[in-house]
This record gives C-alpha cells, sequence and structure tokens, in this order.
C-alpha cells in the first residue's frame, strides 16, 4: 500500500483533499472503499504477529479498516491532531470521550448549554454508574471553578453552543482543567475544524458529529474522537475496540469524499448566513438575533481571540413564541423544517419542541432557549433565494 507523503504546512482545502490517502496496488485515483469486516492472513504465524501487535496490519473492521484508517487520518491532519478514532455517530464519540476517562468516584463537570443528548449524557448515564456530575454556565468562568472537586476529571463543552450559539472561553476553561489537575473536551460540531482549533487553545480532547458538515449532504450518519496519541491510546483505543461503537467503511468512504468539498461548502455557508444574519438582526420581527460572525453576539471578544470566522448557524428568536415561531417556520418555501445542521440544504429547528423537548420550560430558559427561538442552519443555495423565502416567512407570522 502505498501513502503518499505530503509536505509540512498545508491549508485545510489541500490537507482535506490529500491527507491520509492510502493507494492499494492498483494505484487507483480516488479512495477506495474497502467494504470488508475483516482481512485474511498469509499464515497462521503472521495472524499471530497480528494479534500480537508485533506485525502492523489491519485485523477486524470493529479495530480499524483501510477506508476508516484514512479518514481517521484526513481528519487527524485537518485538526493538527496526533491521533483520531472513527466512531458510529457523534454521540459514540462524546460517549466514548468522557466514558472512556472515567471510573466510579469521579467527577465530570460540563456547560449546560448542550446538544440535547450530550446533556443526557453527562445528567442521566454517568450518574448512574457512580460518575457525579456537575452543570455550569459555561460562559462563567468563576462558575466552572466552583465546580471542581479533588475527583473532578473531565470538563465538557460545546462552542458555539447548540442550539443558542452561546460562546465559552475555550482557552480559560482549559486553564481550569489544567490546573485541577483534569481534561478538557471540547464538542466542535458548530465551529467546524475550519474556524476553531480547541487543541491549539489547550483542549486535551476534541469531538465532532460528522453527520453534521463533513457529509454535509444530510446521508450518513459518523463521529470522530481527536487527540494527541497518548490520550488516544489511555482513554479511547480500547474503550471502542471492546464497546464496538466502529463507523462503517463505507460511511468513512462517503465522509472521506465529502471532506474533498468541504471547506468550500463551509465557507459558502458562513458567508451566507453572515449575510443573512446581517440582514435580518434589526428585523421587526425578530427580537434578538445571535450570530457568532457579529460585532453585537455577547461574547464577540472572546470570538475574536478564539475563532477564525463566525458559523454556518443561526439563533434567531422571535417574539410570539411557540405560535409565531411554527407560523415562521411553516411558511418558509426553501428551508426545510428538520433537525440536521451543516447540511447543503438550509435547515430550519424549533428546540424547545425536538431537540430539547424533555427539557422543563424553566430548565430550558436556563439554557438561554426561549419558545420563540428558532435554529437556522444555512445552506448552500443562492443568500438572495434564502433571503427571500426569510422575508417572506417573517412576514407571514
Ligand atoms: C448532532 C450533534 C451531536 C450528535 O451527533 P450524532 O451524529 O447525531 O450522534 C453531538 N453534538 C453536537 C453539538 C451535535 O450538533
Amino acid at each position: 500500500m502505498d501513502q503518499p507523503r505530503l509536505p509540512a504546512g498545508l491549508h485545510p482545502e489541500t490537507i482535506s483533499i490529500h491527507a491520509g490517502t492510502i493507494r492499494s496496488q492498483f494505484n487507483e485515483a480516488s479512495e477506495a472503499l474497502f467494504l470488508t469486516q475483516g482481512h485474511v492472513y498469509d499464515s497462521a504465524e503472521q495472524c499471530e504477529r497480528r494479534f500480537a501487535g508485533d506485525e502492523e496490519g489491519f485485523i477486524y473492521a470493529r479495530f480499524s479498516n483501510p477506508t476508516v484508517a484514512m479518514f481517521e487520518a484526513r481528519m487527524a491532519a485537518l485538526e493538527g491532531a496526533q491521533a483520531a478514532r472513527a466512531t458510529a455517530t457523534g454521540m459514540a464519540a462524546v460517549t466514548a470521550a468522557l466514558v472512556g476517562q472515567v471510573k466510579a468516584g469521579d467527577h465530570v463537570v460540563a456547560a449546560r448549554a448542550l446538544f440535547g443528548s450530550c446533556r443526557y449524557v453527562v445528567e442521566e448515564f454517568l450518574p448512574r454508574y457512580g460518575v457525579a456530575s456537575t452543570l455550569v454556565d459555561g460562559r462563567n468562568l468563576d462558575a466552572w471553578r466552583a465546580a471542581i472537586r479533588p475527583e473532578t476529571r473531565v470538563l465538557f463543552l460545546e462552542s458555539p453552543a447548540n442550539p443558542t450559539l452561546e460562546v465559552i472561553d475555550i482557552a480559560g476553561v482549559a486553564a481550569i482543567a489544567r490546573e485541577a489537575g483534569a481534561r478538557l473536551v471540547v464538542d466542535n460540531v458548530f465551529a467546524t475544524p475550519l474556524w476553531q482549533r480547541p487543541l491549539a487553545l489547550g483542549a486535551d480532547c476534541v469531538v465532532y458529529s460528522t453527520t453534521k458538515h463533513v457529509d454535509g449532504q444530510g446521508r450518513c450518519l459518523g463521529g470522530i474522537v481527536l487527540a494527541s496519541e497518548a490520550f488516544i491510546g489511555e482513554h479511547i483505543h480500547t474503550y471502542l475496540r471492546q464497546t464496538g461503537p466502529a463507523m462503517s467503511p463505507f460511511n468513512a468512504w462517503v465522509m472521506l469524499k465529502s471532506l474533498e468539498t468541504m471547506p468550500l461548502r463551509i465557507e459558502r455557508q458562513t458567508r451566507s448566513a453572515g449575510l443573512l444574519a446581517d440582514r435580518f438582526a434589526d428585523h421587526p420581527k425578530v427580537r434578538r438575533l445571535t450570530y457568532p460572525g457579529r460585532p453585537d453576539h455577547p461574547q464577540a471578544d472572546i470570538i475574536a481571540r478564539q475563532m477564525t470566522a463566525g458559523s454556518t448557524l443561526l439563533a434567531i428568536e422571535l417574539d410570539g413564541g411557540k405560535a409565531a415561531a411554527f407560523r415562521f417556520m411553516n411558511a418558509l418555501r426553501i428551508a426545510r423544517i428538520s433537525n440536521n445542521l451543516g447540511d447543503a440544504k438550509s435547515l430550519v429547528t424549533h428546540p424547545a419542541t425536538s431537540t430539547h423537548q424533555r427539557f422543563k420550560p424553566e430548565e430550558r430558559l436556563a439554557m438561554g432557549i426561549d419558545e420563540g427561538l428558532v435554529r437556522l442552519s444555512v445552506g448552500l443555495e443562492h443568500p438572495d433565494d434564502l433571503a427571500d423565502d426569510l422575508e417572506r416567512a417573517l412576514a407571514a407570522i
């Protein structure tokens, strides 16, 4: 197998096309799909060496697979991480990153504004196995400090957070983690590898749902955990091999091909999101529009320090609560009602009745999720067509 060596210092656009490519003896131009659950050995002795770890090579797709390995290597290069492990879904990646690090008696601190399922893992599952957890207002560094206990092992956050787009000072929280002898995990889905580098800001581990911008076309589920070799070796490698949330080679192949166009898509979608944010921020039907690329974002100073561009998402709070939000969503003709994000298709979500439905109203409000809040994931359509769509739907409220 041929693994071309790339020069150092390449840009994301180049890395996302070339990094990690492995070519078989046929020297195929496009990445091959190795749709195989396992591999055969030349001899019983070779099989023994592979299992003992004395010889490099593939064994079984729950452990690794050539197509999945290409995807992992490309994502690691893009993120500037030493190592990566792909998983079946984003939630499998989040769960591995958290559960892989803790045992009964340990403690986890997490920001309260999290993707619904992430919060479920922190709040419901970890305590069931004797791992206590504390949720804090992630924007307040003193709240993180106050929550630290001697047995705190992991700090976890999402920034910008889903769906409110509030932003957390990653370097600040990383310093608190280091001081406490704990490790910081960052869910970087909303920022994408293009606009934010949590490892460079001091985080120990980054996770993605690759279902979102990486696939970017609404087809496959996937996730990935990225960190140092030491971190992956100590906390993630064995957990994933033995519990089995492996990424399918087929999904890895789809995602590899998607990576080729990902920077192009994210740049265009971010530009369109910025245009729409500026156009609708002061619209009379909009109570508040939150966009990480605008100077009126509540944490604009932190964004300037830790992000190189905004996001492909907008948080739009409408006057008139759920009724207004529903009228707005039902009147859209281009943006569709769905729960994915980062897709080529613009998608609109009402978090209070979908992704965050299970929370009590007061819990939702504590996360900043008002009944009138709508999350818009901006796609690849022409921004003028999207602006007309939003204008029409706002008029229909
Ligand atoms: C979607 C999402 C996840 C979960 O990913 P799945 O691929 O749906 O399992 C986790 N975190 C964030 C921020 C997400 O948006």
